[in-house]
């Protein structure tokens, strides 16, 4: 027990293998001033018990960067601790049983090659190679990545905290931080510390890295720490013939299960489907010490009876241990990083869903760059905190979807696909009707959203059974009139003699427009790369109505209340509808008395109109590319104006409608397309700013460096529409695109496009020299489709062109 200081510049909570990783990067970043908190000893939690799986390869390129990192760092920090962390490169093998499975693995090892890791599609026999104990007659293929490694987590946790503390920071074992001080500033409350059961001890930043207590933690001060703990388990049998350390990492995803070398035996884990949640976030016993729970060898039979049919040999070999743990899971699978909204300087580094040994170096790094910049480094929206909501923090909630989540580990990972647990979470006024209609819900911020009326939900690689009918509903939208449900946007009021003032500093586009103008704007950070993509309309002199994406309510919020931007959310209030298509004028003109011409209702404009009697504010703005409107409802009255257009023949249409439209229409999207990885100009956006402008802006000065560093040329990396050749493949976004036969760039969004007659989607395109108009259609770019390839027509201009 050592000295408890009164004052850090940082105070840690959390001596597990991710606290430690951020104190070491802390202090790596010239912050030294680190106090490290542990209520037991360091890696007493989770941590101790991991199996050390390290696999790079991960669905997204940041997630891999991430991870990949991890990795270089668990390599070389003997070298400069002087503490081995145990890291082997012993390389990794995922078999494929179906041939479902093996479309993965093909994309995935295109995947591979996006992102320039090594990657190896082999054969059953050469995968026995690679790995002798396993039986192969039942399998189709595998993949093998020379990349994976393990690493022993109790020592690598040390081994960090031996390079925190050698550039300064201190580590206190055995004090429990019991709560936490703040007070109101300008900007909201901002921490000033932790209170303890030795003393309180005064900070300017404190990151929350408690593991499963990190969620009762954040709740004593208001921030919501979306985890729940399920028991997650692995047994170590006895020694296996044919067993050694360098053997590689087996992974059998359709047998849920994973094998590695321990001590000449291996430990046999796995992600069962069905996992068993364990205690509430608010009922944690304490002290709970290098503990593990109860052995379930009933729970467990699903993951033995799966390694038995691999490897024949574990019929005669004893299970040495078992280890069932506790371990924290998330509503989404992916971890909670970043800044707390509502509490400046309170961060968050948890939820690790099973893989926080391998993300522990990548997640330290981002989380100690974003505390000492005051702005994330990368693109972390995935994994950011604020992608949760308060509601997303009742604890029954979070039990009844970890034990969906767990299983999601090793399930294919369908393109689309929808988790089902703990639904439905929030409705629209509209949800018993669109329901009746034959709606097929998806959800994002826990809103339920159609995605396509149809009579079943199927996933599939190629054409699912709906696929049909969001064509129907595509044609309607391009040729007719169809209506959908966008009640999920995120909508708040900006008013007051500053509105006009904050907002043109935030918005990158000049909204000092007349009243009644709608504008499309970024807001950029001030490296001048995406935080928000929405549109902003001025209701009055002092007034503003922002509409923006339906997942980004909190990181929005917390972006405008940090640039002083006071604003209120009024999403829960109003009802969007969309009325898309070209006979949207005709049809909205025989329900209101209101002016819905070309001259009388401009483009980009909006105003007050009654329609089927209903006083509402009406917008002439799309996300699909036709002419229309969206409708903003008070909601009480949502049903009228719904049942009123649906009885003018409107067609019923969803979210999965509106992606192929908007792709065939070159739209981008937040999140995809839009990221804090990527500015205007990259993203073919410059339009979209004030750039050409007098008005100052927060990024403009990063913009304007980054236009004038490729005056007479062009980016480096730029975003492209494309279009498939053939009518066949169906794309889903990930795809690899090869020009001339060499990788040059990823899909961020794909989907069948009706109006075009095939998939259509958007792609990042790299190039040494500048990618220009004439550098994309000059060369022959093709798409690699899980091993297959086929011709795409790349264009920097969109496959549709937009009639207003
Ligand atoms: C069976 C099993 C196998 C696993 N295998 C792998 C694997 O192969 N690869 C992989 O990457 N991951 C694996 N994991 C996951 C990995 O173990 C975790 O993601 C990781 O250890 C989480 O680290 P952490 O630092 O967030 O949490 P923890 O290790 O739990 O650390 C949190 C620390 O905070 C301390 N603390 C809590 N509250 C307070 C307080 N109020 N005051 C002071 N201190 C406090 C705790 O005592 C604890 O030490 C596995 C997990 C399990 C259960």
């Amino acid at each position: 027990m050592g000295d408890l200081p009164t004052r850090a510049r940082v105070v840690v909570v959390g001596g597990g293998v991710v606290g430690t990783s951020v104190a070491y990067h802390l202090t790596r970043l010239g912050w030294t001033d680190v106090l490290l908190l542990e209520q037991g000893t360091l890696s007493c939690g989770t941590t101790w018990h991991a199996a050390g799986l390290v696999g790079p390869l991960r669905a997204s390129e940041s997630g891999t960067r991430l991870v990949q990192y991890s990795a270089e760092l668990y390599d070389a920090l003997e070298a400069e601790t002087g503490m081995a962390t145990g890291y082997r490169n012993v390389g990794g093998v995922i078999v494929a049983r179906t041939e479902d499975r093996m479309v993965q693995l093909r994309r995935t090892a295109a995947n591979a090659v996006a992102y320039d890791l090594p990657c190896e599609l082999v054969s059953p026999d050469r995968a026995q190679e690679l790995w002798p104990p396993m039986r192969v007659d039942d399998l189709l293929g595998a993949i093998w990545l020379p990349g994976d490694g393990k690493v022993n987590p109790t020592d690598l946790t040390q081994s960090l905290a031996k390079g925190a503390r050698q550039r300064g920071a201190r580590i206190v074992e055995r004090v429990r931080v019991t709560g936490f001080t703040s007070v109101a500033g300008t900007a909201g409350r901002r921490v000033t510390g932790v209170v303890t059961e030795r003393g309180t001890v005064e900070a300017e930043v404190v990151v929350n890295c408690a593991g499963q207590w990190a969620k009762a933690l954040g709740d004593l001060v208001g921030v919501t720490v979306p985890l729940h703990s399920a028991e997650h388990f692995y047994v170590v049998t006895e020694a296996v013939p044919g067993v050694h350390p360098d053997l590689p990492i087996m992974r059998d995803p359709d047998g849920w299960t994973y094998f590695k070398e321990e001590t000449g035996g291996l430990v046999v884990g796995g992600f069962e489907p069905d996992a068993k949640p364990w205690r509430s976030p608010d009922d944690l016993p304490h002290p709970f010490e290098f503990q593990l729970l109860e052995e379930d060898w009933d729970h467990f039979s699903v993951l033995m009876d799966q390694a038995l049919l691999r490897i024949p040999a574990l019929e005669d070999t004893g299970v040495r241990k078992f280890y069932n743990g506790p371990e924290s899971f998330t509503p989404d699978n992916q971890f909670l990083l970043g800044e707390a909204p509502g509490l400046r300087g309170f961060f968050v580094g948890a939820g690790f869903n099973s893989v926080g040994i391998a993300s522990a170096g990548g997640a330290g790094r981002a989380l100690a760059e974003w505390i000492v910049s005051g702005e994330p480094q990368d693109d972390l929206v995935a994994v950011d905190v604020r992608r949760f909501g308060a509601f997303h923090g009742d604890n029954d909630w979070l039990r009844a979807r970890v034990s969906e989540v767990l299983g999601l580990h090793y399930a294919l990972p369908w393109p689309n696909r929808e988790l089902e647990s703990g639904r439905p979470q929030r409705t629209s006024p509209l949800h018993s009707r669109l329901a009746a209609a034959g709606a097929l819900f998806g959800t994002r911020m826990g809103w339920e959203r159609p995605n396509v009326f149809a009579p079943r939900l199927d996933y599939s690689w190629d054409r699912p059974t709906w696929l049909p009918y969001s064509i129907e509903e595509q044609l309607a939208t391009r040729t007719d009139v169809a209506v959908f449900d966008q009640t999920s946007f995120s909508k708040y009021v900006v008013a007051g003699p500053e509105a006009l003032d904050r907002l043109q500093w935030v918005c990158a586009a000049d909204v000092d427009v007349e009243v009644g103008t709608c504008v499309y704007t970024p807001f950029l950070s001030s490296r001048g790369t995406y935080e928000a993509d929405l549109t902003v309309t001025r209701t009055g002199p002092e007034s503003f109505l922002l509409v923006s994406s339906s997942a980004t309510t909190v990181r929005d919020l917390d972006w405008l209340a940090r640039h002083g931007v006071d604003a209120t959310d009024v999403t829960d209030e109003y009802t969007v509808l969309g009325v898309m298509g070209p006979r949207s004028r005709a049809l909205l003109s025989a329900l209101s008395g209101d002016d819905w011409s070309e001259d009388g209702f401009a483009f980009a404009t909006s105003r007050e109109v009654t329609v089927a009697g209903v006083p509402l504010r009406a917008t002439r703005m799309t996300y699909v590319g036709e002419l229309g409107w969206e409708l903003m409802v008070p909601g009480d009255h949502a049903g009228a104006v719904y049942d009123a257009v649906r009885a003018h023949g409107a067609r019923d249409a969803g979210y999965w409608t509106i992606e192929s439209l908007r792709l065939e229409k070159g739209f981008r999207a937040f999140g995809r397309e839009l990221t804090p990885d990527v500015g205007p100009v990259e993203a073919g956006l410059v339009f979209a700013t004030a750039l050409g402008g007098e008005k100052d802006f927060l990024g403009r000065t990063a913009l304007a460096a980054h236009r004038d560093r490729l005056a007479g040329g062009g980016p480096r990396r730029r975003l492209v529409s494309f279009v498939v050749e053939s009518p066949e493949p169906m794309l889903w976004g990930g795809e690899l695109l090869l020009r001339d036969g060499a990788p040059v760039g990823q899909v961020t969004s794909a989907a069948w496009g009706a109006t075009v007659g095939s998939a259509v989607g958007l792609a990042y395109l790299r190039h040494d020299g500048p990618v220009t108009a004439d550098w994309v259609s000059a060369g022959s770019v093709e798409v690699d489709l899980a091993g297959e390839r086929h011709a795409v027509r790349c264009s920097l201009a969109a496959p549709l062109a937009t009639p207003r």
